[in-house]
């Protein structure tokens, strides 16, 4: 299980709203529901964060006590740029490189792993995150349907005269053949754990997709089900709600805040469960340090 620690500003970015006070909410909000819910189901999580967040005290004192619990502090680059894979070298170093010694510096906690921007990957990405000593990846997100119902929401945006921060991204990296069903898989001389997605569209198994539960959450996570290796990815703001933290009502275009929090951490809870039955729960930094090949590995 994982989730992104994507703030607020990215979704304001992502939909041309201007920004506002730049407050550390999903760190005082979103991080301990999350970290209540895995207690209570008694699973540890993959929290991919971002650097120059580390400029917030709470920020630091939440994945500090997040790594302490068990949870696992990885990369999700230092600035969130979208375009983060069209880049220089150079940038794309401070990027994966400098987030990397930002984020041990500031919690004390190995990072070996990394989740890009937007799902958006490239060679030059890959061959900064094999430079900068990374063990894992776990950009991929093979879902045919996130990407055309991405691709569809920037193009309306630009006939309307609004330009997104988010970019399309290459089609391509979203059909990754059948990797999300072979695992382990390597890419770019590292270790790959894509997030889930099965069923109709290659339906992605993230917050958006179980939030809403009934037929289509219980769809994805039945076909996940059959799958060997379930990776979930959840974002921070899966466990903000825009009544009770009293966030600006535009951002309900997010699909995920138009369900009471309530209904989502029960939607939540039931897919986990679901998917953990009978599974054996592990970090994603843990089972990259595991060899596949050796005998009793399943
Ligand atoms: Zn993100």
């Amino acid at each position: 299980m994982t989730i992104d620690l994507d703030d607020l500003r990215f979704y304001r970015g992502i939909h041309a709203l201007e920004p506002e006070e730049d407050l550390p909410a999903i760190f005082e909000l979103a991080v301990p529901r999350f970290l209540g819910m895995c207690e209570k189901l008694g699973l540890k999580s993959t929290l991919f964060s971002i650097a120059e967040d580390l400029r917030w005290p709470e920020a630091v004192s939440s994945l500090r006590s997040a790594a302490a619990s068990g949870h696992e502090i990885a990369s999700h680059s230092s600035t969130h740029r979208y375009e983060l894979s069209r880049r220089s070298a150079d940038f794309m170093k401070a990027e994966t490189a400098g987030s990397r010694h930002a984020l041990e510096d500031a919690t004390g906690s190995a990072v070996t792993g990394f989740r890009g921007p937007g799902y958006n990957l490239s060679d030059g990405l890959l061959a900064a995150l094999k430079d900068a000593g990374y063990e894992y990846d776990s950009s991929v997100l093979a879902s045919p349907a996130y990407w055309a119902a991405r691709a569809a929401v920037i193009g309306w945006m630009r006939l309307t005269g609004r330009k997104s921060s988010s970019i399309t991204g290459r089609g391509r990296d979203f059909c990754r053949g059948r990797l999300p069903f072979v695992w382990p898989a390597r890419l770019g001389g590292l270790r790959e754990f894509p997030i889930t997605s099965g069923g109709l569209g290659w339906m992605p198994l993230i917050g958006t997709t179980l939030a809403a539960g009934g037929a289509m959450s219980r769809h994805i996570a039945r076909c996940a089900n059959r799958l060997p290796f379930v990776n979930v990815e959840f974002h921070a703001l899966d466990f903000m709600d825009i009544d009770i933290d009293r966030l600006d009502p535009r951002l309900r275009v997010e699909p995920a805040l138009r369900i009471p929090l309530a209904d989502r951490t029960s939607a939540f809870e039931t897919a986990l469960q679901s998917l953990a039955d009978g599974r054996r729960p592990a970090l994603l930094r843990d089972l990259s340090a595991i060899n596949p090949l050796e005998p009793g590995f399943r």
